[in-house]
């Protein structure tokens, strides 16, 4: 019989991220594949009461908690104790958390600990003969991969935005208090601050409806013989103001700041898509100025409905890459498209 144990760390506000209820929903569905499976949840955090109230609903038959100023900050000795303690207390067999940089940063080596495993990346989970398998993607997003394992603990950490959220009612709850004794050396890295990019500035929107894509083509020579790179900047402004839209780019593009020439401003090589670049998941995504390469239509592997705007008829996109090829000038587009959403 499993006993299935989500973990997850509180945000500073003492909230539970979307990330932490997707994993809770993959559990959920797990659980209702395994008629014997218990489901308990282990929160970490400086507090955890809010948490645990915004899950009461979820059927969960404990919720054991570890709390304190010590496990506030991201640290991989303060989650990792955290995580063995909750894991150890709960007796689990199966431990499902989200993809997050602190989780994925600590599991592994949880897992080490416990003379377990941890498969991270993970997109989906089924369950066959009474054995839980899982999916996750390799070489690039290239290949699909499906195991099972027989070892336990098994931690599980699963790709954001792979798995729907868990939703329900918040509600009383008790927490289990669990206990933990740090040495000294457990708290010898110290959070001095977080540095982030202002509000506006931030472009890249994992949670977005749409996926904006700006290809090289904006930085060339168009029709006139100039190339428009300050228009450009404001055209793909202003569409992403006014869609809240993720912004992507091609490697080309991103490529360009490197070899000294016009670039737009606000794009870092954080925002490439493609093979060596991010495979993001978003509803919809729209290419500009992007001529469809395989390596870059690579990343796109996980983007529901496709749609690009390019001059080349010829282009990756027209070859089956896209679900509709706008044939047209991006910049023509854009101005009309902003104008319209400006309209409302
Ligand atoms: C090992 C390897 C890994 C790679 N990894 C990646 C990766 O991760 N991501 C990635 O993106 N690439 C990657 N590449 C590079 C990739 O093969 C392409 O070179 C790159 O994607 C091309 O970028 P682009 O389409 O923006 O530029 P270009 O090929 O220069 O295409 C520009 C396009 O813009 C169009 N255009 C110009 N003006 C307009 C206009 N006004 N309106 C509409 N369209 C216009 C042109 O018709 C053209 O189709 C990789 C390559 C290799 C070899």
């Amino acid at each position: 019989m499993e006993t299935i144990l989500v973990l997850a760390h509180t945000e500073l506000d003492g909230s539970l991220a979307p990330t932490a209820l997707e994993a809770l929903g993959a559990a959920k569905t797990l659980q209702a594949a395994l008629p014997d499976a218990k489901l308990m949840i282990g929160l970490a955090g400086e507090r955890v009461g809010d948490a645990a109230k915004a899950v009461a609903a979820s059927g969960a038959a404990r919720v054991l908690g570890v709390s304190g100023p010590d496990f506030a900050v991201s640290r991989y000795a303060t989650d990792a104790a955290a995580a063995e303690a909750l894991t150890r207390s709960a007796g689990a067999t199966l431990v499902l958390a989200a993809g997050t940089a602190r989780m994925l940063r600590c599991l592994p080596g949880v897992a080490a600990r416990l003379g377990g495993r941890a498969d991270t990346h993970v997109t989906s989970l089924s369950v066959a003969d009474g054995k839980v398998f899982v999916s996750r993607w390799y070489y690039r997003q290239r290949m699909e991969g499906t195991l099972t394992r027989a070892q336990r603990p098994w931690f599980i950490v699963v790709d954001p935005g792979s798995q729907p959220a868990w939703s329900g009612a918040p509600g009383p709850v008790a927490v289990e208090e669990v206990a933990v004794t740090l040495t000294d050396s457990a708290r010898r890295t110290t959070v001095t601050g977080v540095r982030q990019v202002a509000a506006d500035a931030q472009t890249i929107r994992p949670d977005a409806e749409l996926l904006f894509v700006a290809g090289a083509g904006w930085t060339k020579k168009q029709a006139d013989g100039q190339t428009h790179v300050p228009e450009a900047e404001t055209l793909i402004r202003d569409f992403l103001r006014l869609t809240r839209a993720s912004l992507g780019s091609s490697k080309s593009l991103v490529d360009l700041g490197g070899e000294g020439q016009a670039v737009l401003s606000f794009l870092s090589h954080l925002n490439q898509i493609g093979q060596t670049g991010a495979t993001p998941r978003h509803p919809k995504g729209l290419s500009t100025c992007c001529h469809g390469e395989e390596p870059h239509t690579v990343g796109w592997r996980f983007i529901g409905e496709r749609r690009a705007i390019s001059l080349d008829p010829n282009c990756g996109w027209a070859r089956g890459k896209a679900d509709v090829l706008y044939v047209a000038d991006a910049f023509a587009v854009l101005r009309k498209v902003n104008e319209l959403l400006a309209r409302g």
